[in-house]
């Protein structure tokens, strides 16, 4: 796909110049494939992929397609459904993994992001009275802020001794990565675990993930991310990266709905000792001995050795009507859009607040992003984004001040944008 506009584009804030970018998109017609929330009658402007995405329209077959399945052949269905159910997570692997940038036996799609974290964590975060510490980012998503508290309480250490948060420095958004790679120097001899968001789910900011996986690894400690604002969003290369693990929801970026199924990622290095210590269920054990029901465990060489239970199907069929749009699409493209339409709101926003006095606030760090601003609103916070609701316009709120708008290539247009200017525009 050819660039819409390139680092030297003259943006112009008009509805002409925004539906010329819209016609250079070569993605604008999987706008088309979603389910948009309708305000005044018409779509809403809809910025919060990265809480919930849309729901592609194929979702219902999907899913109608199993329930079908489970009404004509009952239990039967494991094996008879179109679709058979006992291996019904295997259809997922391939594109999951193609989206994260790993093997397929690297990954497998179960649970929820919180308690694959959880999983991981048992075998990967091994303290011992020398390496015992984790380093995190500070204010992190807080389900991972208590699952790492939790994990160090459970091992009988202190939190304020064993949790390594790194922070922004006084009077500044983001993190500065130095700080992170000097924290890591630091505590060299008693780092256990590194694991961070690969974006920070309040500024946006994208953090180097190669980068901190090399220096984690020099440092003797394993890494490991949390991706559920990077799975969709962002070009990863877990593989290649050499990441330890990783975990991520689906029903962000990777819209397959409210709760549904979670990703995680095994690195192939990890996947042939199966020394680790783990919490063991039936889905994780060999597939060609699971149902002889013997009591000895024998682990997969896969990714799916994590796996407890069975597959949830449901959502695991909205999770597909996702990933196949994902697939068609692919990463590269999805990317690409991705950095114009972020870099044209982010031109519409300080066009905007030119004429608004500077009220608003970008904290997104410019080199550092993917598809999402997170603006401070000095001064109007809460109200300002209480009216945008209320003109049509869906960003999402984040405690203490902060509105985070996500343009999201798969179906958000530059005339959305240029729209949601004109609210804002509005409202100041
Ligand atoms: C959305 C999000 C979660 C949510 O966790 P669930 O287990 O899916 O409820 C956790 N961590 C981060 C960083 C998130 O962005």
């Amino acid at each position: 796909m050819s660039q819409i506009a390139g680092s030297n584009t003259q943006f112009k804030n008009s509805l002409d110049f925004a539906r010329e970018l819209d016609s250079k998109d070569g993605l604008r017609k999987y706008r088309e494939r979603f389910l948009f929330p309708q305000h005044n009658g018409h779509d809403v402007i809809y910025f919060t992929g990265n809480s919930l995405g849309l729901q592609p329209k194929t979702t219902k077959d999907y899913i109608q397609q199993e329930l079908n399945d489970w009404a004509t052949f009952g239990v039967e269905g494991h094996f008879l459904a179109k679709n058979p159910w006992l291996s019904y997570h295997e259809l997922l692997t391939d594109k999951m993994a193609k989206i994260v940038g790993a093997k397929p036996e690297e990954t497998v799609m179960m649970n929820q992001l919180t308690v694959n974290l959880h999983l991981l964590m048992v075998s990967f975060y091994r303290p011992t009275k020398q390496r015992y510490k984790i380093l995190c980012e500070a204010k992190a998503f807080p389900s991972d802020q208590y699952a790492l508290q939790s994990q160090v309480k459970f091992h009988g250490y202190g939190i304020k001794d064993a949790l390594i948060e790194v922070a922004p420095r006084e009077g500044e958004y983001h993190i500065r990565e130095e700080d992170i790679f000097t924290a890591i120097e630091k505590n060299k001899d008693s780092l256990a675990l590194i694991m961070i968001g690969g974006v920070n789910y309040f500024t946006g900011q994208v953090f180097d993930m190669k980068a901190i996986t090399e220096a984690g690894h020099k440092a003797g400690a394993i890494v490991g991310f949390d991706l559920a604002h990077a799975a969709g969003n962002l070009k990863l290369h877990l593989h290649d990266w050499n990441v330890d693990f990783a975990a991520w929801c689906s029903y962000k970026y990777l819209n397959s709905g409210p709760g549904s199924v979670a990703g995680a990622f095994v690195h192939e290095k990890h996947l042939k000792d199966t020394s680790r210590p783990m919490f063991a269920g039936w889905w994780g054990h060999d597939k060609k001995t699971r149902f002889l029901m013997d009591s000895t465990f024998v682990p997969m060489q896969t990714a799916e050795r994590w796996q407890l239970s069975n597959a949830p199907v449901f959502s695991m069929a909205a999770c597909r009507a996702s990933i196949d749009i994902f697939d068609e699409v692919g990463m590269d493209a999805l990317v690409e859009k991705s950095k114009s339409l972020v870099a044209y709101l982010e031109f519409i926003v300080n066009d905007i607040n030119s004429q608004k006095n500077n009220c608003l606030q970008i904290i997104t760090p410019k080199e550092n992003r993917g598809c999402q601003l997170s603006i401070v609103a000095h001064g109007q916070g809460k109200k300002l984004y209480s009216s945008l609701i209320e003109n049509g316009v869906i960003p999402d709120w984040r405690e203490p001040n902060v509105i985070r708008c996500a343009a999201v290539p798969l179906y958000n247009s530059f005339e959305d944008l240029y729209r949601f200017g004109e609210v804002l525009k509005g409202l100041l």
